[in-house]
């Protein structure tokens, strides 16, 4: 099966990457997706964009091209709690949240404490997505993350930038084979993302399906081959 949509994408407002969102958008209808999800990293990311670009998300048409827009926003985890980095002001101006641990943002607290902040933030209502949840730099217990993303309806990431040979995060093939596993057991729903930093990766999810196929994943667990699935990851209040 192929996926729809792709909610993990950033632009030149995140500050390090090197598309627009008409480019983006532009190469979303060019390979069909259905719908595309915008993300930029919030607040305490280097760089990124200041609060108010996510207060004026209603200057966006809600479809271009044929393509549905979403926006989104990829939060940073940066407490133990799993307290997340989204000002209030702009809480119910965002269509979704993902919620990511990143290093310049969160120092390694070992795999309790990163266990511990990851569970923080599946168990925040407004959080839908976790991020990347592959990276041996940041390492988790992933049994307990997979059963409480179940238990709370959040979804996990397999990420597809984090697969690319010359990504950062380590291991990162092993950790989403393992999640996927878990995921399996405690029928926790997956969703892939491309975490596209260039228009030229948005949709491209040639990784994310290898590893799908690796670990006979089952279909009906992935958000992204369904567009009636796609509400299980939007705002849960919306
Ligand atoms: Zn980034
Ligand atoms: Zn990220």
């Amino acid at each position: 099966m192929q996926p729809l949509f792709d909610l993990h994408t950033h632009t030149i407002a995140s500050g390090h990457a090197y598309s627009t969102l008409k480019e983006n958008i532009e190469e979303a209808a060019r390979i069909g997706l259905k719908a595309l999800g915008t993300s930029e990293h919030a607040e305490r990311m280097p760089g990124t964009a200041h609060r108010m670009y996510f207060m004026n998300f209603k200057v966006i048409p809600r479809e271009l091209n044929g393509v549905i827009i979403y926006n989104g926003i990829e939060a940073n985890i940066y407490g133990e709690k799993g307290e997340i980095d989204v000002h209030p002001s702009i809480i119910d101006r965002l269509d979704y949240i993902i919620a990511s641990m990143h290093l310049p943002c969160i120092e390694n607290l070992g795999e309790a404490g990163n266990t511990k902040a990851i569970l923080g933030a599946i168990e925040n209502p407004k959080v839908t997505i976790i991020g990347h949840p592959d990276d041996s730099r940041l390492p988790i217990k992933m049994d307990e993350i997979a059963a409480a993303a179940a238990e709370c309806h959040t979804a996990l990431e397999v990420n597809n930038s984090s697969m690319h040979p010359l990504n950062f995060r380590e291991n990162a093939k092993e950790n989403i084979l393992e999640m996927l596993d878990y995921a399996k057991k405690y029928k926790t729903n997956i969703i892939l993302g491309t975490d596209s930093h260039i228009c030229y990766e948005v949709g491209k999810f040639d990784r994310a399906l290898e590893v799908l196929e690796e670990s006979a994943f089952p279909e009906e667990l992935v958000v992204n081959f369904e567009m009636d699935r796609l509400p299980l990851v939007l705002n849960k209040t919306e």
